[in-house]
């Protein structure tokens, strides 16, 4: 079946939706905790279900070395391998492999592996087979993704080479027929208004289930990803969903979802749990700070989720300072319960009109 959405409400370009795939539904705005190397770090799938998460996005880059596409595949992939029965979404692996300063032609990109230092190749199409062989429900096409800022010329390089790229991954996933698959294409351009009209022309000429709004969120400020944001989002057709990569910031979260966008993913709400930073209703801090270590209060007083409701901040301290593995888990725990219920906010906020008030709240706390 073919990928829909429905979009329920709007708020100036501010929308809540539900996809509707083969897999199931997804309501969005929603956030895709990161499964890295086949599970959320520290976290297991019982606790993604328990916590409402919908979508888990895989790293092919990480799956592709330990434990192959080909165990993944014969184990019934993502979903039978980690039984996970959500939507599972794959990146291409290329995010990763750019940042081994790999050589790139215009056919594909080469690098060293950091698993076993030998020579590997990824092309389009062969991040088409590995993301099938990991049976995505979504997968990303390969793209160009260079750093900001970059020069003119390398964006245009990128430019260029994600649309030939994403034509040629486009005709191997068509080529498989598969009616149960979707995949996304990928918008880059830097901060350039101009080039992110063009690379959004041309990726929807080719034509894509989605498109990821790839290239933000990668050392430009805020004010510059978010114009960016919105050269783009204004070129993506309204009945595809939206995809801002790698944006996981709490005011990142709701000014892209001012600004149109669907999904998100990002490994801060984790990342962050793993070192004791805490995410809250009143800001952010370290749990292994000294004033927490009489506090019997919960780490977000507003915060319904499971740790919230049973332990203290200074049991928490205490764990993660004495470094009990356990420690790591709870936070992470809390804080993708907290990333998930602020895009849950922010969809009843735009359904009732009210997502100016949410915005301003976390401007106040996060900026
Ligand atoms: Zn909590």
């Amino acid at each position: 079946m073919t990928l829909s959405i429905e979009v329920e409400a709007t708020h100036g370009p501010a929308r809540a939706t539900t996809i509707t795939t083969a897999r199931g539904t997804v309501t969005t705005p929603c956030f895709m905790p990161v499964g890295t190397r086949g599970t959320v770090r520290a976290v297991e799938t019982e606790d993604l279900e328990r916590l409402g998460a919908q979508i888990v996005l895989g790293n092919t880059y990480h799956l592709l070395f330990r434990p192959g596409p080909g165990t993944v595949e014969r184990l019934g992939g993502i979903h039978g391998f980690a039984d996970w029965s959500g939507h599972v979404l794959t990146d291409s692996g290329g995010y990763q492999v750019f940042s081994l300063s790999p050589k790139v032609d215009d056919d594909g990109v080469t690098f060293r592996s950091t698993y076993d230092g030998d020579e590997y190749r990824l092309t389009p199409e062969g991040a088409v087979a590995v993301q099938t062989a990991l049976g995505a429900d979504i997968q990303m096409v390969l793209d160009q993704c260079p750093p900001l800022p970059s020069p003119d010329p390398v964006v245009r390089e990128a430019v260029e080479r994600t649309a030939l790229w994403a034509a040629r991954a486009r005709r191997a996933f068509v080529d498989l027929g598969a009616d149960d698959r979707y995949q996304f294409g990928i918008v880059q351009g830097g901060v350039d208004a101009a080039m992110r009209v063009e690379s959004a022309q041309r990726t929807t000429d080719i034509g894509f289930e989605g498109y990821g709004i790839g290239g933000l969120s990668v050392g430009e400020d805020r004010d510059a990803m978010l114009a960016a944001l919105a050269a783009t989002i204004a070129h993506l057709p309204e009945d595809r969903p939206r995809y801002l990569m790698g944006v996981g910031d709490p005011v990142g979260i709701v000014e892209a979802i001012a600004l149109g966008v669907d999904l998100f993913d990002c490994v801060l709400p984790t990342r962050f749990g793993r070192h004791g930073t805490i995410l809250s209703s009143e800001g952010r801090f370290n749990i292994k700070n000294r004033r927490f270590a009489d506090d019997a209060g919960p780490l977000d007083p507003m915060c319904p989720c499971r740790v919230c409701q049973r332990y203290s901040r200074a049991y928490l301290r205490h764990l993660a300072n004495v470094h009990e593995p356990t420690a790591a888990r709870l936070s992470t725990l809390h804080n993708l319960a907290w990333t998930l219920r602020l895009t849950e906010r922010a969809r009843e906020a735009v359904r009732d009109g009210t997502l100016e008030s949410v915005r301003t709240e976390m401007r106040a706390l996060y900026d």
